[in-house]
C-alpha cells in the first residue's frame, strides 16, 4: 500500500487503537465515561481560543517558539535549530501504557509523537523521531482527527510529546477537535526547554504539564543537550510558570489525572543529572507535595557511547541514593512506580 498522507493517518490511528478495543466495547466505554470539561472549553466559549491560535501562528513568521530564538520564517519553510519543516509532522498517535499510572489508567494515554525537537540530547531514546525527523506531514485538521479518534477509543487524555515547536498547530487542532466533541485534558509533555512568554499563550488551554527537568548545571546541559547551557535556569523558570497556571496534580475518583503539574527527572549515571540539586530546588521553590517522578529507566542510546560517563545504566545504589535525597528534602508526592521501584531495589540489596 502506498503511504499517502491519508493512509499514514489511518495506519497510525489503527496501530494504536483498534488493537485494544472492539467497536461494541468502544461504544459502551464512551457512554459510561465520566464527562470531563477541559479548561480550553472555557476559553473557546469566551472567544479567546481563536485569538490565541492567531497569536501563536503569527510567531511562525519569525520563530521564537523556544529559547533558541532562531527567527526562522517557518511559514516559508525556513528551518531553525529544530529542523522542523513548514508543515506539521507526526510520527504516530496511539494509546500509550508506559506513562505514569494516573495518565494511563485502564485505557491508555492518547499519545501523539511529533517529529523533530528543539534539543538534541546525545542519549535520546526517540532519536529517529526527534532528531532524524521521521514522520509524515499532516494538516491541523488531521491532528484534530487523531485527537478525536484517541478519545473515541477510550484514552484518558491527549498526550502531546515534544510539542514546543508545533504549539500553534496544536492549538488550532484543539479548537477544531473541540468543535467536534473533544473533551479530554491536554497533557503538555515537554523537555522543559520552554519560554515563559510562550507558555503564557497556553494558560487556560493545557490542563496537565508534564515537563522534564534534565539538568541543574550549565556545563552538563551544554555537553549533553547540544549546546543548551541555559537549560537549568530556563527549565526552572518554565516549571514555575507551569505551576502558577495549573498547580497541584489532581486526579478524579478513578485515579485519572485531570489537572496539574507532574515533573519528570531521569537519574543518570555518575549523578550527571544533578539529582540532589534537583530535589532541593523542588523543595525550596515549589510545594513539597508537587508530583515528582524520579525515573530509573536511563539507558545509553544514540550517541551516548561516545560519552563514557553516561555509557551505562544506573546502578541500584545510584537509584536508591536519588530516592533517599527526595526523602531527605521532604518531597511527599513521589510517583507510585518510582516508590515501587525503590522497594524492589532495596529488597535486592538486602538479599
Ligand atoms: S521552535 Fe525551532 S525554529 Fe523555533 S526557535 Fe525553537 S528551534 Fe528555532
Amino acid at each position: 500500500m502506498k503511504l499517502t498522507r491519508r493512509n499514514f493517518i489511518k495506519r497510525s490511528l489503527i496501530l494504536g487503537g483498534s488493537l485494544f478495543f472492539g467497536h461494541k466495547s468502544l461504544f459502551a466505554l464512551n457512554k459510561k465515561r465520566e464527562q470531563w470539561y477541559p479548561c480550553y472549553a472555557k476559553l473557546e466559549e469566551e472567544g479567546e481560543l481563536a485569538k490565541r491560535v492567531e497569536q501563536a501562528y503569527s510567531i511562525f513568521e519569525q520563530c521564537e517558539l523556544c529559547p533558541r530564538l532562531c527567527g526562522a520564517n517557518r511559514q516559508n519553510g525556513e528551518q531553525g535549530f529544530c529542523r522542523a519543516p513548514a508543515k506539521l509532522m507526526v510520527y504516530t498517535a496511539h494509546p500509550h501504557f508506559g506513562e505514569e499510572i494516573s495518565l494511563v489508567g485502564k485505557r491508555g494515554s492518547g499519545t501523539i509523537f511529533f517529529s523533530n525537537c528543539n534539543l538534541r540530547c546525545v542519549f535520546c531514546q526517540n532519536w529517529p523521531i526527534s532528531i532524524k525527523g521521521y514522520g509524515k506531514e499532516v494538516q491541523d485538521e488531521d491532528l484534530a482527527d487523531m485527537m478525536i479518534y484517541l478519545q473515541k477509543i477510550g484514552c484518558h487524555n491527549i498526550n502531546l510529546v515534544t510539542p514546543t515547536h508545533v504549539m500553534p498547530n496544536i492549538l488550532n487542532a484543539t479548537r477544531i477537535a473541540f468543535k467536534r466533541g473533544l473533551r479530554l485534558p491536554l497533557v503538555y509533555n515537554t523537555s522543559g526547554y520552554e519560554r515563559v512568554e510562550i507558555l503564557k499563550i497556553l494558560d487556560g488551554i493545557v490542563d496537565i504539564y508534564l515537563p522534564d527537568m534534565k539538568y541543574m548545571e550549565a556545563s552538563k546541559a551544554s555537553k549533553y543537550l547540544s549546546v543548551a547551557p541555559d537549560y537549568p535556569e530556563v527549565s526552572q523558570e518554565a516549571v514555575l510558570e507551569m505551576h502558577r497556571q495549573v498547580g497541584k496534580h489532581l486526579i478524579n475518583s478513578q485515579g485519572i489525572a485531570i489537572h496539574g503539574l507532574m515533573i519528570r527527572h531521569l537519574v543518570m549515571p555518575n549523578n550527571e543529572a544533578g539529582t540532589e540539586k534537583f530535589v532541593r530546588w523542588v523543595a525550596e521553590n515549589l510545594p513539597k507535595s508537587t508530583y515528582v517522578n524520579i525515573m530509573h529507566q536511563y539507558f545509553p542510546d544514540y550517541k551516548a557511547l561516545e560519552y563514557p560517563e553516561i555509557n551505562r545504566r544506573i546502578s541500584v545504589k545510584e537509584y536508591l541514593e536519588a530516592m533517599h535525597w527526595a526523602d531527605e528534602y521532604g518531597l511527599t508526592n513521589l510517583d507510585p512506580q518510582s516508590v515501587r521501584m525503590r522497594k524492589i531495589y532495596a529488597r535486592q540489596t538486602r538479599t
